[in-house]
């Protein structure tokens, strides 16, 4: 049993936008050994984004090794592999030969915007609405108001597989003849890992977004939109025993389940894991390609009316955590965008940019490459630079372009207060964009609370490091895992008098009303 031979550590490996990670971590959660390699992003047309399936395995095996042989140790020395993958990815392959038909549509992916636009002005949306708000009239349950004004949106992958159904004739193909695989990453890996096993075309509950959309989507909504249920993964819960993986793969077969070696976990539920955002009212904001804020909920699913997503964070034994998430498409994408614009050569140069200057010389930014999300939900927004002026240097640029990111981050913050009544308990954030100060103080400042960011801001890895871990009893207990978790730097509230007197910065109130103004008017841009 590798179990008796090994303790060395466990390794954490997250398939993200940009990037492919793995750590190899010891009993104290130190890395040991680390292997990381790049998510080549195609754009075969304007708003397509795409990764090509071959080439994202072959990554993910090379990064698991490459941090096992960072790490000086054999593969048959770690304890545990943790997985966490991003959402709402996807692609569709051959049952029989495990050829995919196409690239991996992503998560950002605009192909579908027309389609979600129609359907959400469509007649039968109107109806449903319609229906679900008399309801709501006579029984007040508030998950009849949220039903009733439920909207698609692009990064739900239903109207992009609808898309995908329309344009590939093979997919349609395979369907008619019982042939074709639907899968997001966790599937498609998990089919690679067991070299097509197919009961590993299955995918884990909380790689769904959630109980609530696994019955709305698999039920009503796919026989609204006409998707095939046949397609579809089986979902299992994380007390599934997936079988092993290939011996062939790593030299000695790791077995599948989620109380055994190899743990599947999603990127945001690991990175809240890797938070230890154990508690009700915990908050985290992962700030990467996109913001992602979720806040535990406990033992219930939030509903919501302004688009906050109600999720499972896990389900480990008896327990099951929601958590309410919302979320901003374009965070370091913008930032990465004003690089290739060469506003700047390196990212890590943006604070110092921002701080140079006292304003943004009224120049305000949109982040609305992808639409904007919770609260505004409109896929048809632009993003837009206002208030250009002979006098704007690149510094004011790249000052409007961090306080979008801070502002973006103000508005999920007050809607989630609204709208969950939770209180809030602590700050946490990660992701590669969390290592810029001035956003950091700004979203600090805004909040009006203190806002922590750990030593190490790759949480999903972490995450996946700490369930798998605790599965094999590598660690014992989450009061453990807390101990362990770094402490790193805490941004307090400059303007704020006490700790949580609310989002009061004056010296932004004006910054961030004419930013609403441009927000407004970068709405249904591509109407
Ligand atoms: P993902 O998990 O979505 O692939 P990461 O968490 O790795 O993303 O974060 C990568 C993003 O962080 C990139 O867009 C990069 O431009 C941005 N980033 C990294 N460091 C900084 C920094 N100091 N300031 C601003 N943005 C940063």
């Amino acid at each position: 049993q590798r179990g008796q031979t090994a303790q060395w550590g466990v390794r954490g490996t997250d398939v993200g936008t940009t990037s492919i990670r793995c750590h190899v971590y010891d009993k104290e959660a130190k890395i040991r050994g680390s292997c990381t390699s790049k998510v080549v992003a195609l754009y075969p047309e304007v708003g397509h984004v795409e990764m090509d399936p071959e080439a994202l395995w072959k990554s993910f095996i090379t990064v698991v090794k490459g941090a096992v042989q960072d790490a000086g140790v054999q593969m048959r020395q770690i304890e545990a592999l943790g997985i966490s993958t991003q959402r709402g990815t996807f692609t569709t392959w051959d049952r029989k030969t495990g050829v995919p038909f196409h690239n991996f549509i992503s998560w950002q992916d605009q192909r579908a915007a027309d389609l979600v636009k129609s359907w959400n002005r469509s007649c039968t949306m109107k109806g449903i609405h319609g229906v679900m708000k008399m309801l709501y009239f006579l029984t007040r349950q508030k998950r009849l108001l949220a039903a009733s004004l439920i909207v698609f949106s692009t990064q739900h992958v239903t109207f992009r597989l609808v898309w995908a159904l329309t344009h590939y004739k093979q997919v349609r193909q395979a369907v008619a003849e019982g042939n074709c695989c639907f899968g997001t990453i966790d599937t498609w890996l998990l089919f690679k890992l067991t070299k097509g096993m197919f009961g590993a075309h299955v995918n884990l509950i909380v790689n769904t977004i959630s109980y609530l959309n696994i019955k709305f989507v698999c039920g009503f909504l796919c026989s609204l939109v006409s998707l095939p249920l046949s397609i579809f993964p089986k979902v299992e819960n994380t007390s599934h025993d997936f079988g092993s993986t290939d011996p062939s793969i790593f030299g000695v077969p790791i077995p599948i389940m989620s109380c055994g070696d190899c743990i599947w976990m999603a990127d945001q539920q690991a990175a809240m894991f890797g938070e230890c955002c154990f508690d009700v009212g915990d908050v985290k904001i992962t700030m990467g390609t996109g913001t992602f804020m979720d806040i535990n909920t406990g033992s219930k699913p939030h509903t919501s009316v302004t688009g906050l997503y109600p999720l499972v964070g896990w389900k480990i034994g008896p327990e099951v955590v929601y958590l309410a998430e919302g979320n901003a498409a374009d965070t370091g994408k913008a930032i990465k965008w004003a690089q290739e614009l060469e506003l700047f050569s390196d990212v890590r140069e943006t604070s110092a940019m921002a701080y140079s200057v006292s304003d943004s010389d009224g120049v305000c930014f949109v982040p609305s490459f992808s639409g904007l999300q919770a609260p505004l939900n409109d896929p048809k927004a632009c993003a837009s630079l206002m208030g250009l002026k002979p006098s704007t240097t690149k510094s004011h640029l790249v000052r409007a372009i961090l306080e979008s990111v801070a502002f973006r981050n103000k508005q999920l913050f007050e809607t989630m207060l609204r709208e969950t009544h939770i209180p809030i308990t602590k700050i946490r954030v990660d992701g590669g964009v969390s290592s810029n100060d001035f956003i950091m103080q700004l979203t600090a400042d805004l909040f009006g609370r203190k806002v922590a960011r750990p030593q190490h801001h790759e949480m999903s890895c972490l995450g996946a490091a700490f369930v798998a871990g605790l599965g094999v009893g590598f660690w014992r207990t989450r009061e453990e895992l807390k101990k362990l978790q770094s402490t790193g730097e805490v941004f307090l509230p400059k303007d704020a008098h006490k700790e949580g007197a609310g989002c009061q910065n004056r010296e932004y109130i004006h910054t961030f009303q004419s930013w609403e103004r441009a927000l407004r008017r970068s709405m249904n841009w591509y109407s």
